[in-house]
C-alpha cells in the first residue's frame, strides 16, 4: 500500500497553478447568481448564458419583474437552458416566498448562514448543490458547493469513497481547509475546470495536472505492448 501524500489543499495550490484564478461566479449581480443557480441544474453553461441573456435583453433581471411576469413568458424566455416547465416554477416559487418573507434579496442573504440554508432547501427544487451555490457565490458566506465533479475527482483522487453523501463530502472539505469565502469559491471553481477539462468520465489523465499525485492515474494508463 502507498502512502497517501495528496491533501486538499496541495491539490488547490496545484489546480491553481495550473489554471490560473476563475474568479466566480460569472454575474453581474447577487440575483443574477441566483437565477444562474437554478438555470444550470442540468444544463451546460452556454446554454444557461442564452437564457441569462434573454432576461437581461428584456430588462428581467431582478427579483419583484420575475416575480411579476407571466409564467408563460418566463417559460419562453429561459427555454434555451432546458427543463423550462420546472425551472420557470422553481424561480416563481423563490421570488414568491422572498416576498412573502423579505422586504428584498439582500435582508434574506444576509441571515446567517444555518438559517439561510434550510429556508432555501425548504423551497421546492431547491438541492444542496443550488443552495450552497446561493450561499457562496451570492450571499458569500462560507458554504462549500460539492457537485459530481467534486465527488469523482476526489474518490478517483483516494481520499474519499465514491459512495459520499453529499452533506459528508461538503463537511470533509470544510473540516480540512480555513473557513474562507475566497478560498471555497475559487477551490470550487478550480474543481469545476478540472472535471470539464480532464476528469471527465474517461479521465485525460496523461496531461492532468493532478496526474503525479493521483493513484487513479495508474489505471488509465495507456499500455503499449512491447
Ligand atoms: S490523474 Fe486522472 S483520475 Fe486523477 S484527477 Fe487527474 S484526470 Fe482525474
Amino acid at each position: 500500500m502507498g502512502v497517501m501524500v495528496v491533501d486538499l489543499l496541495s491539490v488547490y495550490g496545484l489546480l491553481l497553478k495550473h489554471f490560473g484564478r476563475q474568479k466566480w461566479w460569472p454575474a453581474e449581480t447577487k440575483f443574477e447568481v441566483v437565477v444562474g443557480a437554478i438555470l444550470t441544474q442540468n444544463a451546460n453553461w452556454k446554454n444557461v448564458e442564452r437564457a441569462i441573456t434573454n432576461l437581461k435583453d428584456n430588462d428581467l433581471m431582478e427579483p419583484d419583474r420575475i416575480h411579476r411576469i407571466s409564467e408563460e413568458r418566463l417559460k419562453a424566455l429561459i427555454r434555451p437552458a432546458g427543463y423550462y416547465n420546472s425551472k420557470s416554477r422553481k424561480l416563481k416559487e423563490f421570488t414568491n416566498f422572498l416576498f412573502d418573507n423579505y422586504n428584498d434579496l439582500n435582508e434574506f442573504l444576509a441571515l446567517p448562514l444555518e438559517q439561510l440554508r434550510e429556508q432555501l432547501l425548504s423551497l421546492w427544487g431547491i438541492g444542496p448543490e443550488t443552495a450552497d451555490s446561493v450561499i457562496l457565490y451570492a450571499a458569500e458566506k462560507p458554504s462549500f458547493v460539492i457537485d459530481a465533479y467534486t465527488k469523482r475527482i476526489f474518490s478517483r483522487l483516494g481520499l474519499v469513497n465514491e459512495e459520499i453523501g453529499y452533506d459528508t463530502l461538503k463537511n470533509f472539505f470544510e473540516r480540512s481547509i480555513p473557513r474562507d469565502v475566497s478560498l471555497y469559491k475559487e477551490f470550487h471553481a478550480l474543481i469545476v475546470e478540472l472535471g470539464k477539462n480532464y476528469c471527465k468520465t474517461k479521465p485525460l489523465c496523461g496531461a492532468c495536472p493532478l496526474g503525479k499525485e493521483c493513484p487513479e492515474k495508474l489505471k488509465h494508463k495507456v499500455f503499449i505492448p512491447g
